[in-house]
């Protein structure tokens, strides 16, 4: 363990995966026969070794080399190569890619687990694997034949890289603002014109191509989202033989010189500069952002994954550094001048700072694994009424992923800059790195603002709120199957009040609508959306928490060991340890964690409008 290197909570990883949601169990089905627990097991060891060894030692000298334009193209940092290239041989960055592609069709919640280490690692490196096969799927989803046989297998094996690109200067959280121009010049083949900036991964030397999916506007269609398509662009054009042919009028303009993910290239490109832009289209003319949004739940669910990733690695650093500073004395011996100095770990206000960051990293953990084995569990199902519970499931969990844990991910950082002090601000430590490459988070992919009108404007009201009924649902179904149990009564009747406040600030919401409008409920989206998925976290901190007390209870008896309060036991066994930790993560969440976010409704819960009338 150490303050400046990449370490993970394996004990809570495996515990999530394994004690918790039992993710072995995927292999009863024929699709993921092949992962029992015991291999699941052993990836999860092997993924995160290779991150740690591999990618880690990349992670700062990437950041400061940064990236640059090279006569036109962009050269990556020279130490992202190798890992780069080990990644695709060894698997690591096409876990999920069917055998058929020479992936290995592995279950998406052994992916995320994998990542929550990769992005830790180098979010810069990783951010080029997720976003290949981002668009490598939308190929093979809506791709014609040709499509998928030129690009796909490339794209997975990291031979091309991809991007996706959706931003325009006029058009960020409006995509539907998009201007980029298509005109069709035979079946199916485009020619394309317009900029798209923002992109990531916009141009590198690590593949021999870079594949672009763009959305573009074909002649003559409407306007807003529903006139966008979706076209494969790539750099060079591909013969079909496969060998590379000409370039296609792609121009890499420049790159952005950014806070954070230095190793990541944000590049304006300009499609079609000279009028030979050729794009082949994904699908249907007007279904672009339809195939977009059919991979968005991943796409937004792994960019909540950044959060935890980067607050887990903070987390852990800030956790053995405050075993190594000393500094002052204990509290209770202030006055005495001789009192011995300690570490930082003893003292009160770095304690309350330690827990909430450990909290709220397991609580994003707990939610992030939870909403990934349920897209998962989808694939799997037998039957249509598991399939859409579990679909409907995501849906909903979707934004919260996405807002919650990158907000509550960067706080985590940003305490964890608190907890090691001036040498939190500085470059000698990872956690100035960490905090800037944690801010982009919350912006792509969907600002938190975005994520929250899509669960209060969409998901929330989808099928007469049947979503929402049914996540409420199994709310109740824990409380009241929990509410006599031995140790956790009292913090289940805590959620149970949580709950009710849930419930009355929705019925709350429809008032507003009303008296305000959508306006004066959409004041309040963000606020609502950190809160709910506060609640949602906690429901699952508690489900673990179920799990914890059974299994510390399993060691009380086997050791002969009575209270735990007044024993030495849990200092020599490490998962009598773990599991009481879990108890008190758990209560210190429901009981302090979720009035946090409880209190960004103060506002709403008395219809403060003033935002709305205040003249700026
Ligand atoms: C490093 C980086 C990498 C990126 N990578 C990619 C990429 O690979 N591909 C790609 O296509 N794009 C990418 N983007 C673009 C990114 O998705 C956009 O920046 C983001 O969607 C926000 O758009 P914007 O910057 O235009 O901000 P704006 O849309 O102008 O938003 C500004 C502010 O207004 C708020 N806002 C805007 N509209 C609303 C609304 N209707 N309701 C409530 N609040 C609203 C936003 O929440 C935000 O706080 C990247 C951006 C960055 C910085």
């Amino acid at each position: 363990m150490s303050s400046t290197e990449l370490t993970l909570d394996q004990r809570d990883i495996r515990f999530a995966a394994q004690e918790w949601l039992k993710i072995g169990q995927l292999s009863e089905s024929e699709k993921f026969a092949e992962f029992d627990q015991d291999t699941l097991d052993l990836m999860v060891q092997e993924g995160i070794r290779f991150a740690i060894d591999v990618v880690s030692p990349t992670r700062s000298e990437s950041d400061r080399e940064g990236c640059r334009i090279e006569d036109g193209r962009v050269k990556v940092p020279k130490c992202l190569h190798e890992p780069y290239q080990q990644s695709y041989e060894l698997g690591w960055a096409s876990m999920g890619v069917s055998q058929e592609y020479g992936g290995m069709g592995a279950p998406a919640t052994l992916g995320l687990i994998v990542n929550e280490a990769m992005n830790g690692a180098n979010l810069g490196l990783s951010m080029f694997f997720g976003l290949t096969s981002g668009a490598a799927d939308l190929i093979d989803t809506y791709g014609s034949d040709s499509l998928k046989q030129k690009y796909v297998a490339k794209m997975y094996q990291g031979k091309f890289t991809g991007t996706m690109c959706l931003s325009e200067p006029q058009a960020g959280s409006d995509v539907g603002a998009g201007t980029t121009s298509a005109e069709s010049v035979e079946d199916g083949v485009y020619k394309i014109k317009g900029s798209k900036c923002w992109i990531s991964s916009g141009d590198s030397d690590l593949g021999e191509n870079v594949i672009h999916a763009v959305l573009a506007r074909v002649k003559g269609a409407p306007d807003g989202t529903k006139g966008l398509s979706l076209f494969v662009v790539p750099h060079t054009r591909v013969n079909d033989d496969g060998s590379l042919g000409d370039w296609n009028d792609v121009t890499v303009v420049s790159i952005e010189d950014k806070l954070g993910i230095h190793a990541s290239p944000t590049a304006v490109l300009n499609f079609g500069e000279n009028g030979d832009c050729l794009g082949w289209i994904i699908g249907e003319e007007g279904k672009g952002i339809s195939s977009m949004f059919m991979m968005m739940n991943g796409a937004r669910i792994f960019t909540g994954l950044i959060g935890l990733s980067l607050a887990g690695a903070a987390y852990e650093n800030a956790r053995t550094y405050a075993y190594e500073r000393v500094q002052g004395t204990n509290i209770s011996k202030i006055r005495d001048p001789e009192a011995p100095r300690v570490t930082i770990v003893e003292h009160p206000a770095v304690r309350l700072n330690l827990i909430n960051m450990k909290a709220k990293v397991e609580a994003m953990r707990a939610l992030l694994y939870y909403t990934v084995f349920q897209l998962d569990l989808e694939l799997i199902a037998k039957t249509d009424e598991e399939r859409q519970k579990a679909q409907n499931m995501v849906d909903l969990l979707t934004p919260m992923c996405k807002g919650w844990c990158t907000e509550v991910g960067l706080d985590v950082v940003q305490v964890g800059i608190q907890v090691l002090g001036g040498v939190g601000y500085t470059k000698d430590f990872p956690m100035e790195q960490l905090f800037r490459d944690a801010r982009i988070a919350p912006i792509y992919e969907g600002t938190t603002d975005i994520q929250a009108l899509d669960l209060v404007g969409r998901k929330m009201i989808q099928n007469d709120g049947i979503l929402f009924q049914q996540l409420m649902e199994q709310f109740s179904q824990s409380i009241e199957k929990h509410r006599e149990h031995p140790e956790l009564s009292e913090i289940f009747k805590t959620f149970e009040g949580h709950c009710e406040t849930l419930y009355e600030t929705s019925l709350g919401s429809q008032e507003v609508l009303k008296t305000r409008g959508m306006e004066g409920v959409a004041l309040y989206a963000t606020p609502f959306l950190m809160y709910i998925s506060s609640i949602s976290a906690g429901w699952l901190l508690l489900q673990q928490a179920v799990v914890a007390t059974e299994k510390l209870g399993q060691i009380k008896t086997e050791n002969g060991v009575g209270d735990l309060a007044d024993s030495s036991f849990l200092k020599e066994n490490e998962d009598a340890l773990f599991y009481a930790n879990k108890l008190k993560t758990t209560r210190y969440f429901v009981e302090a964690i979720i009035p946090q976010f409880e209190a960004l409704l103060a506002g709403g819960r008395k219809q403060n409008f003033d935002a709305l009338e205040i003249v700026f």
